[in-house]
């Protein structure tokens, strides 16, 4: 017998974790955080749901009854990993893809996330035995590098997490071929279901008063490059680091206009690593021994009175953390690209909006959701016709429910923290 038991995300986005048991052996999809926590202890942030409600492996001195457990995380948005950091059992092996593995560990080491232990690679479409459970994960396609769509098998059963899916980017080819791998074979699918969340499908930057064309990740380096093109003033760019293969098309397509990108060091160091072969700027005095091959260095007094001068030379990318720099210049064209603050929701948002309009910065959208559409979804869930599919990390997932009726896949809405038998 395997249980199913959905420790978070069934009515919201972020958090979505699932644990699947059977016998002495146990797998959990994801462990990420629902919300942040405010100065709560542990235990306060499970009873709350913020953390998933795993008390042997978040509390200290806990004993488990499981011989054979891993926890896989198909991509590195805290939503989905921001949990890790709070786990007392540190033999648990974490499984994640190659990349997604080489991105944990720089940002561990610029301190960006606090140090893990036990992180594995899994390679695309490779096969992990846990105790009586096999997991195979399926690159896939979302905002932030090498996501994975997860396959756990039971020998009886087969059940498919999704992850974060985008249909229609640069990797819809994986997207079809996972599908293509599953259709017609499994228990359950889990979908993602964030675009059947809101008033809007797409949710989109609002500046002002008006709404943000919605633009998809393949229209930015045109976009991007119409802006240098027509922008006289200083250019900025907010992108966010986890989507690296953004940040290394930003840096090809600035290149090629001839107003080549600046980055912040944290930056120019992930570019370097998945990139090694492009050319850098970086925002930084010269390192004083070995300094890597391709990059060019930039001490940022320098780089201030050179954009005063000529504002045209550069595209800069600026972070929250150094926003501030940008009250040196006289205005200029802020292109948000999904970077923090995201959206309303973060308070941090309206004090960026309020410093950009004091500061005379024009601030418009050069961003695109990670997400499928409300059809796309759809769609996928019907070509993969599981015998059941679970709509989650969504805020009105009774939508897709309803969406559902319409095929032959059955809409399942589970409840948190109930076990699900499977015989
Ligand atoms: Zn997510
Ligand atoms: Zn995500």
């Amino acid at each position: 017998m395997t249980t199913l038991r959905f420790l978070n995300g069934t009515k919201t986005i972020g958090g979505n974790i699932i644990e699947i048991a059977n016998g002495d052996s146990r797998v959990i999809m994801d462990f990420g955080v629902a919300a942040d926590l405010a100065g709560e202890t542990v235990a306060q942030a499970i009873e709350q749901h913020k953390l998933p409600n795993l008390p042997d492996l978040l509390l200290p001195n806990q004993s488990t009854k499981f011989k054979h457990q891993a926890i896989f995380v198909s991509h590195l948005h805290l939503d989905h990993m921001g949990a890790l950091r709070y786990l007392q059992n540190h033999d648990i092996p974490i499984y994640m893809s190659a990349d997604g593995l080489k991105l944990y560990q720089l940002l561990m080491d610029q301190g960006v996330e606090p140090r893990v232990t036990n992180l594995q690679p899994l390679a695309d479409q490779e096969t992990i035995q846990v105790g009586s459970l096999k997991v195979t994960g399926f690159l896939s396609d979302h905002d932030v590098i090498a996501p994975m769509a997860l396959l756990i098998d039971d020998g009886q059963h087969k059940f498919l997490h999704s992850g974060d899916v985008r249909i229609g980017g640069y990797h819809q080819d994986r997207v079809e071929r996972w599908s293509d791998l599953v259709k017609n074979q499994l228990d359950v699918y889990l979908t993602e279901a964030t675009t059947y969340s809101f008033v809007s499908e797409q949710p989109q930057m609002v500046t002002g008063d008006h709404h943000e064309p919605i633009l998809i990740e393949q229209d930015l380096p045109k976009r991007l490059t119409d802006k240098i093109k027509t922008t006289d003033q200083v250019l900025v760019v907010n992108p966010y680091p986890r989507n690296v293969e953004r940040l290394i098309r930003f840096n090809e397509t600035a290149a090629a206009a001839g107003r080549p990108m600046l980055w912040e060091p944290d930056y120019a160091q992930l570019i370097r690593a998945f990139a090694p072969e492009q050319t850098i700027n970086e925002i930084s005095d010269q390192p004083a021994n070995t300094a890597p091959a391709n990059t060019n260095y930039h001490a940022w007094t320098q780089l201030e009175a050179q954009l005063l001068k000529n504002p045209r030379q550069f595209t800069l990318q600026n972070s929250w953390a150094n926003h501030e720099r940008l009250q040196a210049f006289d205005g200029g064209l802020y292109l948000h690209a999904n970077g923090e603050p995201l959206g309303d929701y973060d308070p941090r948002f309206a004090q960026l909006q309020d410093f950009l309009a004091a500061n005379h910065w024009t601030i418009e959208s050069c961003g695109a959701s990670g997400h499928a559409k409300r059809e796309d979804i759809l769609a996928l869930a019907t070509k993969i016709n599981a015998r059941r599919t679970v709509a989650w990390h969504s805020f009105k997932p009774e939508l897709l429910a309803a969406d559902l009726k319409k095929t032959k896949t059955e809409p399942w809405l589970p409840e948190l923290d109930l076990y699900y038998r499977f015989d």
